[in-house]
């Protein structure tokens, strides 16, 4: 799961043999009055959180929505809803940034909130992509049919001071 998060219905009933819950795959499900409406929200690290009890899939849906206003923003968080509204995009570019996060900013930064997120840390990240070829020009296709670099090449950088 990814960006906004989502809704499902589930209960705590557990599996006779395993002992896990069985969640939004309990057979009971499909019975009146059987379990509760969640919603799972993404968070920047770990798995997502996962609240249950709510009456019907409209108010699990306004507890996320209400847990997305006053939550502090992660920079995964802050990534995936920037990628999310950029409407048009060509498919290659979209591939492009959903691999510079997943694969460099997401895994360095993901976790930190926007409110904490400093130079000193995004500085240290862009070094690293650096020391393995990944400058911060534009990007390249990600790695299909054998190629391997994905990000451009030093020399395409803007030269001269930021
Ligand atoms: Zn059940």
């Amino acid at each position: 799961m990814r960006g906004s998060g989502s809704v499902y219905k589930g209960c705590g009933c557990r599996d006779a043999a395993s002992g896990h819950q069985l969640g939004r795959h309990c057979p009971k499900l499909c019975q009146r009055g059987h379990g509760s409406w969640y919603f799972a929200a993404p968070r920047g690290y770990g798995r997502p959180l996962r609240r249950g009890g709510h009456a019907t899939r409209d108010q699990a849906r306004a507890a996320l929505q209400n847990l997305r206003r006053t939550r502090p923003l992660t920079v995964r968080d802050w990534l995936d809803q920037w990628l999310a509204a950029r409407g048009k995009l060509r498919a290659n570019t979209r591939r492009n940034y959903r691999y510079l996060f997943d694969q460099h900013l997401i895994p360095a930064l993901g976790h930190v909130l926007i409110r904490e997120l400093d130079l000193p840390s995004v500085q240290a990240t862009f070094d690293a992509m650096s020391r393995v070829g990944c400058g911060t020009g534009p990007l390249r296709p990600p790695p299909s049919r054998g190629r391997a670099p994905h990000c451009a090449p030093r020399s395409t950088r803007p030269s001269g001071r930021d």
